[in-house]
């Protein structure tokens, strides 16, 4: 189990995917358990779909994870470069290779010629595919052929009959008859490799053991087991770890809402939360347990208790694992992740203070700043349907508030419990029930309906906020 050697291997063709966090994190627990190694490699062989910024939001994405990697492109390693635009004659020297040993071809067919044979086999209902035109040119005539025609790609040759199979680590046995593969290219004529050979050369040459990636590369898997047979090359092990699922059991994707990292970072997501609920997408320790920090996942993590069925993608479940984690902060700890959510001018002591308030409270930290604001603003909207509890009159409501602004005028320290004890008095006094009475004066103080524990709250405010808009709250009332 010792060292194992692994990659995450995203395409730079947008933001960082909640999905592939997961594949990620799979190969980090493996890396760390074993004491091995996480290579970060860019795979940018499709030019077309390159996205600006993408590769800066896949570091971004990473260090808020708080996933470390040991290789990569900006960390540099023995295998450097890793980026894979960057390693094209890598690529190039070994599709010629398989061309020198026989396991591959020339192929000068034309663009044109390429659309009529699918057109025909289309015509005939067949699956459309390589014809395997160029296959048997004798070696040197098409190496002669290489220089006049520079628009030349390199196929790989598959064997007519037969099967390939992998042993899957998730998966298990799977076999694939050759007949339905096609002599696909390795090296297009721009110089650029097709991902089949791109991905086997760097598994190959990076040491990779095991390959951890997504399901669906699966149906591209035989495909890169030949490319490994054609080299000669033994094939690491592989693990494909099925889709994250969206409530509808389609691979997660835009329509089921957020999908970026970035997305769940604005939305007040926690990353301890966010490990935590990916980690059991597709995984189970096969016990009851499902707290674990990241540092207990690499403990526990183990690639044959990865399940083959597809994990669902569950909002509430999420938020019931952002919550408990809100929780396990520390209040300074709280604070410090609360700040880029606060408005710079609000008094950071003041924050400090009510944060122990609305912990509990809390399911994502975009909600704090609506919870506190009552806190750091001079007057507050006082909506007379929230001031005036059901079943009541508002001429009642002013008597009751007028009569907790008299008595709270009075209390001295200005703290929770004389605070609440005032409140009690007034409420036995009128014949109200408590209940009745926080919600009015929850509503003119905070102007709103839910919110931190209401004496705490008042506490925080101050006695003379507090006054003021008991007052007002009376003024809004008067008919
Ligand atoms: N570059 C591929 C992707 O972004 C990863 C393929 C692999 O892990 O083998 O999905």
């Amino acid at each position: 189990m010792m060292g194992h050697r692994v990659r995450f291997a995203p395409s730079p063709t947008g933001a960082l995917h909640i999905g592939s966090v997961r594949t990620l994190l799979y190969n980090y627990f493996l890396a760390r358990q074993s004491q091995g190694t996480l290579i970060l490699r860019i795979e940018d062989t499709d030019q077309e779909r390159l996205v600006a910024g993408a590769i800066d939001s896949i570091y971004d994405g990473l260090h808020w994870f708080g996933v470390g990697w040991d290789e990569g492109p900006r960390e540099g390693g023995p295998h450097a470069p890793y980026v894979q635009s960057e390693r094209l004659p890598l690529y190039q020297k070994g599709a010629q290779e398989l061309v020198d040993n026989g396991a591959a071809y020339f192929c000068f067919c034309s663009k044109e010629r390429l659309e009529q044979m699918r057109a025909a086999q289309r015509a005939r209902g067949e699956i459309t595919r390589y014809d395997r035109h160029c296959r048997n040119i004798p070696p040197a005539e098409a190496a002669e052929r290489t220089k006049a025609e520079p628009d030349h790609v390199i196929r790989l040759k598959v064997p007519e009959d037969g099967t390939i199979a992998i042993d899957d680590l998730v998966y298990g046995h799977i076999e694939w008859p050759l007949s339905t593969i096609e002599d696909q290219i390795l090296l297009k004529s721009d110089g650029f490799p097709t991902y089949q050979l791109a991905v086997v050369i760097d598994d190959h040459l990076m040491g990779i053991d095991p390959v951890i990636r997504g399901e669906d590369w699966l149906p591209s898997t035989p495909k890169h087991l030949l490319v490994y047979r054609a080299f000669g090359w033994d094939v690491p092990p592989h693990a494909h770890v099925p889709n994250v699922l969206g409530p509808d059991g389609k691979k997660l994707s835009k329509r089921h809402g957020a999908t970026e990292v970035d997305e769940f970072r604005r939305e007040g997501y926690l990353p301890e939360a966010m490990v935590n609920f990916l980690a059991l997408i597709g995984w189970s320790p096969g016990t009851e347990e499902e707290v674990f920090s990241i540092d207990d996942l690499i403990q526990r993590f183990r690639i044959d208790q990865v399940q083959k069925a597809g994990g669902k993608w569950d909002r509430d479940r999420l938020n019931y694992f952002n919550g408990l984690w809100i929780r396990r902060l520390s209040d300074d700890e709280l604070c410090a992740r609360l700040e880029p959510f606060l408005p710079p001018a609000w008094d950071r002591t003041l924050v400090r203070a009510v944060v122990p308030l609305i912990k509990e409270r809390m399911t994502t930290l975009v909600e704090a700043s609506e919870l506190i604001a009552f806190l750091f603003t001079d007057t507050v909207e006082q909506d007379p349907a929230l001031l005036v509890p059901k079943k009541r009159e508002a001429l009642d409501v002013i008597t009751a508030l007028s009569r907790v602004t008299v008595l709270l005028r009075f209390v001295e320290p200005f703290a929770a419990a004389p605070i609440e004890q005032a409140i009690s008095a007034v409420a036995t006094e009128l014949g109200w029930t408590l209940r009745d009475l926080t919600i009015a004066i929850r509503a003119a103080v905070t102007g709103r309906k839910v919110g931190p524990p209401l004496y705490g709250s008042i506490e925080l405010l101050g006695k003379d906020r507090t006054l003021a808009r008991l007052d007002a709250a009376q003024e809004r009332l008067e008919p």
